[in-house]
């Protein structure tokens, strides 16, 4: 059998998710990583009897791609998932105030003014509007009105995409919701009929980890017999050559080594990528060179569980901009998961920075420990000093959606066209959550294995290819 030779280069969860599904369909990869371990941002972290995260510690889950990877990889008995019941909270008036996630207890919540609640209901007769370039608050401001958009969405964007929904582009951030408007004239009506007509899948998220942290994900999407993995092996040129890549690498001994392949996967993130293409397709370096990623810190602090009066029922808080707190939100990990802290302890993990506050996200241990403490105290109650503390920067944390980023993706992905045997994998397409990568990941594996080049006669996924956003 004339099988394709596939390489692809980055192991975090883009690049190992795309090989995962290529090796359960019966395809061989290899898989080059610069680091000596794989994952890229996700990595769990012992000590202390902590277990934190460096980055992605919630899949929140919808889509039946992830449950059949997560199958396949042999960890659907190690997941750990929240209870159904976990509150969410957000900041409001300088005080924690839980956001209410059904119809009935969203028109009865305290968190809305009486013309707060007016101008959501009338969601339904608002008529279809905006255009693609549309950021997140105009559209929420125009859907919903100003509240939602301040007290709920400016958070929630914030707090789990590091972005700015003044600069986010909505059709990108909000795909879904989006959506819902174009298909239906409402989001209200779109959910209802979704909901009548039992889509009800589309709407019920599933949010979960896995006993030993994220971490446990990418291990076990790499540990197949079918992927070769080569850690510490930077890719460092590539070109295109007869009917594939020709494709060069530094390996952890500092010795040279390529391949010819057919098909080619950068699953690296946009500047990596950038710097890769610069010398076969300026244009698109160029393009993607351009996308802007926002810096981050995340800092987990262990306390003693009675150090804390607040119950700390739920899955934590988000900050809106306008109550002036020094982070974007705070996960209560132990509350969500089990093992996180020793028995009486507690893991808090606050997330300092992003588009809203760059320029935090440089904070040393003493300045995050001491302004979010200073939040913390008065939010939730808190006592005394941490026993525990660890803050991981991410200087590049996530790609942003912003501005003309629609336009920029479609040149991308049409320049990528004209690339015979290229797929370019990441955060930066196709939406940044570790869902979207696994959903990513399958769309990829898709294309190559019915590329009119494919000769592998490996057979392909049991489920219908999906569409990404
Ligand atoms: C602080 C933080 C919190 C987050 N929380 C969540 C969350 O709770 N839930 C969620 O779903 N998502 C979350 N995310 C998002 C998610 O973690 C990321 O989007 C995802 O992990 C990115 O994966 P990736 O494979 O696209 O990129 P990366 O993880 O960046 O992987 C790219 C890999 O390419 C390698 N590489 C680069 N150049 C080369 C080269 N020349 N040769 C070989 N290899 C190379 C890098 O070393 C790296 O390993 C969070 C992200 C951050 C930063």
């Amino acid at each position: 059998m004339n099988q394709q030779k596939i390489l692809i280069i980055g192991g975090g969860i883009s690049g190992l998710s795309t090989a995962r599904w290529l090796a359960d369909s019966g395809v061989p990869v290899e898989l080059w990583e610069a680091d000596q371990r794989l994952g890229g941002k996700i990595r769990s972290h012992r000590e202390s009897g902590y277990l934190t995260e460096n980055a992605a510690g919630i899949l929140m889950n919808y889509r039946a791609e992830v449950d059949q990877q997560i199958n396949a990889a042999g960890l659907s008995e190690q997941k750990c998932s929240r209870g159904s019941d976990m509150r969410r909270y957000v900041v409001q008036g300088g005080r924690l105030c839980e956001v209410p996630m059904q119809v009935p207890a969203l028109l009865a919540s305290p968190l809305w003014s009486w013309r707060g609640k007016l101008r959501m209901a009338s969601e339904l007769l608002v008529a279809r509007g905006g255009d693609e370039q549309e950021t997140v608050s105009q559209f929420i401001r125009r859907r919903f009105g100003s509240e939602i958009l301040e007290k709920v969405m400016d958070p929630y964007v914030a707090g789990t995409l590091a972005s700015d929904p003044e600069q986010a582009n909505a059709a990108s951030v909000l795909p879904r919701m989006t959506a819902l408007e174009r298909r239906y004239g409402s989001i209200t009506a779109g959910m209802l009929i979704n909901r009548l007509l039992h889509r009800q899948r589309a709407n019920r998220a599933e949010a979960f980890s896995f006993q030993g942290g994220m971490g446990k994900l990418v291990e076990q999407l790499a540990n197949h017999p079918l992927i070769k993995r080569l850690s510490g092996t930077r890719a460092t040129t590539l070109q295109l050559s007869g009917t594939g890549w020709q494709v060069g690498a530094t390996d952890r001994s500092g010795a040279q080594l390529s391949r010819q392949v057919d098909q080619l996967v950068l699953a690296t993130p946009a500047d990596a990528t950038a710097g890769l293409l610069d010398g076969q397709d300026a244009r698109l370096a160029r393009l993607l060179d351009a996308i802007e990623y926002a810096p981050l810190s995340v800092l987990h602090l262990g306390l003693a569980r009675k150090q804390i009066s607040h119950p700390l029922d739920g899955s934590g808080f988000l900050t809106p901009r306008r109550e002036g707190l020094s982070f974007n939100g705070n996960l209560w990990m132990s509350s969500l998961f089990a093992g996180r802290a020793p028995s009486g302890q507690v893991l808090l993990t606050s997330y300092i920075g992003g588009a809203r506050h760059p320029e935090r996200s440089n904070w040393n241990e003493a300045q995050a420990l001491t302004y979010t403490l200073a939040d913390l105290r008065r939010l939730i109650g808190l006592r005394g000093e941490p026993d525990y503390l660890r803050l991981v920067h991410h200087p590049r944390a996530l790609p942003l959606y912003h501005g003309d980023y629609l336009q920029r993706s479609r040149q991308i992905r049409a320049r990528v066209e004209t690339l015979p045997g290229l797929h370019l994998v990441g955060n930066y397409l196709d939406g940044v959550s570790v869902r979207d990568r696994i959903v990513q990941g399958s769309v990829t594996a898709q294309q190559i294995l019915h590329s009119s080049r494919s000769e592998s006669g490996a057979q392909a996924f049991s489920y219908r290819p999906a569409t990404v956003g």
